[in-house]
């Protein structure tokens, strides 16, 4: 029950990357048209980003972002050059005039130059596949999306639609998020793809995916369901997505309506594992189950299902559809659509299942530092936020303690926040306010502190009790917990104070529901 070490200063430029400062906070995002030409053989991405925005202050600043290792070539207000400053990542934009509270601008910003492939799956990677054709993919969630386009780098304001333009090489297609507007032949060898995204967008969202792809479609209901793979493995695409309809109609049982039913669902096959990118689920699972081939819970439950579709489409609810506001909060993204995926497997297989896959989770949590981290500097969590995050929702499934209760919360839990970039305290608050609890405790317990909850029991046969206690961190933590004694279940609720059940029996005699709720059980 150690306080974490103490984290070293954040940088300025990690200030600059993820203080949401004044020159972000005094404007509001309305729309972004990303227009670009990506020419695959020279790495080279050229183009510009039309951003318009509402001034919240009356102000002469905004800060923008792009990676240092692209040029800003103009920027256009009104067909006018603006002065412009860099500053590591950031680009702060000067007018020459003080822009009005509420009012509506519009800039344009020009760019080009050769990305930097960094980050897990290289921000923009220019890739050939396997028979050796061009294939090019986003993925940038890690580093962010000014990786290779210019905009407001940050969680908490989304553009509320786009537009995506991009100009490829005419044998090749871009599939980008939202809905296929329509191709352009430029007449010069290139080929312009337009589409629509009719939602928010997370920034890290936008992506590209060019390549020599093959479309197929499908619907479910009225919904559009769109797939595009590399020719050689169109038979193995059309199989393996057929997972797709199952996973939307389990989702959609839970949560209600595919939240971007305007934009479509597609999946999109690339060269890495898979990515949530908004209505355009990136997908590279081998078309076999499991996760890469792996039984990812290692508890016989995982190879029934393909991993890919089903997580990092449930993140159309988690991650998409409701956003954190800070990276710090990411486990609303990530902790949540673990649960998704053990909601997936309940739906198919039943609850017991879904429990023993989420149990399944308990080998790969570290408890080294707490789940959310600090704000404001852009940090990412532990994987800690998948895991743990996961084993922390079944806990709380528990604590309500009435799965139908629990299903309608987490039902309108989502609807209420469908489209909003929220931090924890929203998720505390609605629970709290839902349920009549204080679960404040509880949930800084398991996301604001790296140790899970020790329930320490103490039979002492003599007196014919069992003492019983929490040790948390969280001084109010009194969370509900079964416990059987001579195999009789009952209900207690322990709190940091000793208390005793009267009870004569020895500690081997004594069951913890552990699968229901993830603590450390001390007998001694
Ligand atoms: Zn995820």
């Amino acid at each position: 029950m150690q306080a974490a070490a103490a984290k070293p200063q954040p940088t300025r430029e990690e200030k600059l990357r993820g203080e949401y400062g004044r020159y972000r906070a005094n404007n509001d995002l309305l729309y972004y048209h990303l227009d670009i030409r990506v020419d695959p053989d020279r790495k080279y991405i050229s183009g510009k980003n039309t951003i318009r925005f509402k001034m919240l202050q009356a102000d002469t600043r905004i800060q923008l972002d792009l990676h240092s290792a692209l040029n800003i070539d103009k920027v256009l207000f009104a067909a006018r050059p603006l002065n412009y400053e860099r500053d590591s990542g950031a680009v702060f934009v000067d007018f020459p005039q003080t822009l009005s509270v509420g009012k509506t601008y519009s800039i344009d910003v020009y760019y080009s130059g050769y990305p930097a492939e960094s980050g897990r799956f290289g921000s923009i990677a220019f890739k050939k596949d396997p028979a050796g054709r061009n294939w090019i993919n986003t993925a940038c969630e890690e580093l962010g999306a000014s990786m290779w386009w210019p905009n407001k780098d940050q969680w908490r304001d989304e553009a509320d639609s786009m537009e995506i333009s991009v100009a490829v090489p005419n044998d090749l297609v871009d599939v980008s998020n939202g809905t296929f507007v329509g191709k352009k032949d430029l007449g010069d060898g290139y080929t312009r793809w337009d589409w629509l995204v009719q939602y928010p967008i997370n920034n890290y969202d936008v992506s590209l995916n060019i390549g020599k792809y093959e479309h197929f479609s499908d619907r479910l209901g009225d919904l559009p369901l769109d797939y595009y793979a590399l020719p050689e493995d169109l038979d193995k695409a059309k199989k393996q997505f057929e997972q797709a309809k199952t996973m939307l109609e389990a989702y959609q049982h839970y949560f209600g309506e595919y939240p971007f039913k305007k934009d479509g669902y597609k999946l999109i096959e690339v060269p890495y594992s898979g990515m949530e990118h908004q209505s355009a689920v990136t997908y590279g699972n081998h078309f076999a189950n499991g996760y890469l081939e792996r039984d990812w819970t290692g508890v016989g439950i995982s190879l029934l299902f393909d991993f890919i579709i089903i997580h990092e489409s449930g993140h159309e609810w988690f991650g998409n559809a409701v956003s954190a506001a800070d990276r710090s909060d990411m486990w609303i993204h990530e902790g949540w659509t673990t649960y998704l995926e053990s909601l997936y497997v309940e739906y198919r297989w039943g609850k017991e299942d879904a429990l023993k896959y989420t149990n399944g989770y308990k080998g790969k949590v570290k408890n080294q530092e707490p789940i959310i981290a600090q704000r404001g500097v852009n940090a990412t969590p532990p994987a800690d936020q998948y895991f743990k995050g996961t084993l922390f929702l079944n806990t709380l499934r528990s604590v309500i303690n009435d799965d139908q209760k629990w299903f309608v919360l987490i039902h309108d839990l989502f609807q209420k926040f469908k489209y909003h970039n929220i931090m924890t305290e929203d998720v505390v608050a609605f629970f709290n306010e839902r349920t009549g609890m204080n679960l404040t405790p509880i949930f800084d317990q398991y996301l604001r502190h790296k140790d899970i909850p020790a329930l320490e029991l103490k039979p002492d046969e003599a007196q014919h009790v069992i003492f019983y206690r929490w040790v948390v961190d969280e001084p109010a933590f009194a969370m509900p917990i079964r416990i059987a004694v001579n195999e009789h279940w009952q209900l207690v609720v322990p709190t940091t104070q000793w208390q005793k059940l009267p009870a004569a029996t020895e500690k081997d005699r004594i069951r913890v529901a552990t699968e229901l709720y993830y603590v450390d059980v001390a007998k001694d």
